[in-house]
């Protein structure tokens, strides 16, 4: 579990915050300002005592070479359960998950966009370049995942009741070199029954390859557990029936993509 604690370099982050209480839950959003691409404190940073700037934590955490070109470090939704019990999403746990061996990179990918740029073929790319992370946020040791049946009742989610609070935030995003997008992001929506959160890896490599990686999180007031549902979709370009220019934005393109995985479980809060 991350601690927000405060960095060298924390004034540089002018964070904004809002939150609601729901029942047992403190549902809270932070949303600051991109991680710098250099070390902003060398002379702290150098210095034997533990203090670093949020550019060297990641390059401390991580052991991918490169970040995606905007990640917001401090960018991180958190539900607080009274009980203590937490779930968090934040960009660093995400790139953690992020695969750095040759190994690990998706072939069939990498050998289409090879194809498609043959200047890419020249450059080995050691670690996976989508930023491709099965991330499904961060819980505290009180929390007990279960397999469940039970699947999350969207009839709820349809029904017109008024949104106490909503936020979509941005963990990371890449454009591969103007070639695509990789993107993870959350958002959270809490109406006077229920709470519910999207968290979505979107990867489109424009002419090559459509994937998602959805985490989705539904609580009803008055329940002790939070359902968690994750699906994996993936099409070649080739094998969908649309456009690229039409394939922009997530939402056009996500429902029409072949399910590969789906896995639902229940986190139960223990008291
Ligand atoms: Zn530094």
């Amino acid at each position: 579990m991350i601690q927000i604690k405060d960095t060298v370099d924390s004034r540089r982050f002018e964070i904004n915050s809002n939150s609601i209480h729901f029942g047992p839950w403190h549902i809270s959003y932070n949303i600051s300002c991109i991680l710098p691409s250099v070390c902003s404190t060398k002379v702290v940073c150098e210095r034997d005592d533990d203090q670093f700037c949020q550019f060297c934590i990641y390059c401390k955490e991580l052991t991918i070479p490169h970040f995606p070109d905007m990640v917001f470090p401090k960018n991180i939704l958190t539900l607080t359960h009274k009980s203590g019990a937490s779930i968090n999403f934040n960009p660093l746990d995400a790139l953690k998950r992020v695969a750095n061996t040759v190994e690990a990179i998706e072939v069939a990918c990498a050998e289409a966009w090879q194809e498609s740029r043959p200047d890419a073929g020249k450059k080995k790319r050691t670690f996976d370049w989508t930023f491709a992370t099965d991330y499904k946020g961060t819980f505290t040791d009180n929390i007990v995942i279960q397999a469940t049946d039970e699947t999350i009742n969207y009839d709820i989610l349809k029904q017109k009741e008024q949104i106490l609070f909503y936020h979509d935030l941005t963990l990371f995003e890449d454009e591969l070199h103007d070639h695509g997008v990789s993107k993870l992001s959350v958002k959270i929506r809490v109406m006077p029954s229920c709470w519910y959160l999207l968290l979505r890896y979107f990867l489109r490599v424009d002419d090559v390859l459509v994937r998602s990686n959805e985490t989705r999180m539904f609580h009803m007031l008055n329940s002790d557990y939070v359902l968690r549902e994750y699906t994996v979709k993936e099409s070649l370009a080739k094998d969908l029936n649309i456009p690229t220019a039409q394939m922009k934005e997530a939402d056009d393109v996500i429902p029409f993509l072949p399910v590969k995985e789906k896995v639902t479980e229940k986190l139960i809060v223990n008291f």
